[in-house]
């Protein structure tokens, strides 16, 4: 099975700290992805690179060149199409951002916040969640997420069992958002 390779840009040594060359020849890999993907302006439609696949699947060179394509999270989706080598990779473009941050959730997960925060100023930012792609999007600031994330941690202190994870859910959400628009 190839791997998915989940890599944060800010985590891998930058090039010019000096660590293992295993480590080095990886991490200036991602760099390369992260450059390309800035330098063609990567949107949503996948497009191919000139950057061949590092793998040698039998000890021979993958013949693959990367594909890339932002996913819907603001994340680098990079692919090799010969080999299935495969990553997401987080702030690859490091260009500050302004917000506002997209947060997409579904409804029912609108519904339950709604079930806890009634009664306040969140109710009118809620129900006016924009339909896309069978979800809703809301456009907020960063003060606005982080207050929700803490919001929603809150709730999970509260909770018990399925309701735990379907809070999980919807945080994990929230800090993708926070990741970047
Ligand atoms: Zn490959």
């Amino acid at each position: 099975m190839p791997n998915t390779w989940i890599t944060d840009l800010e985590h891998l040594p930058p090039p010019d700290v000096e660590v293992p060359k295993a480590s080095r020849v990886i991490a200036d890999y991602f760099f390369r992805i992260a450059d390309e993907a800035i330098r063609l302006r990567v949107g949503i439609e996948e497009i191919t690179t000139d950057i061949h696949c590092r793998r040698r699947p039998g000890r021979r060179p993958c013949k693959g060149l990367i594909c890339m394509q932002v996913a819907e999270d603001g994340r680098l989706r990079w692919r090799c199409p010969e080999c299935g080598d495969n990553g997401l990779m987080s702030n690859w473009n490091d260009q500050p951002c302004q917000g506002p941050y997209p947060l997409y959730l579904e409804e029912k997960q609108v519904s339950l916040l709604l079930r806890y925060l009634d009664d306040t100023e969140w109710v009118p930012i809620l129900k006016n969640g924009q339909p896309e792609e069978g979800e809703l999007k809301f456009e907020l600031d960063m003060d606005e997420l982080d207050d929700l994330w803490i919001i929603v941690g809150h709730m999970m202190d509260e909770a018990r069992g399925a309701m735990v994870d379907k809070l999980e859910v919807i945080q994990d959400r929230i800090g993708w958002a926070m990741d970047g628009c």
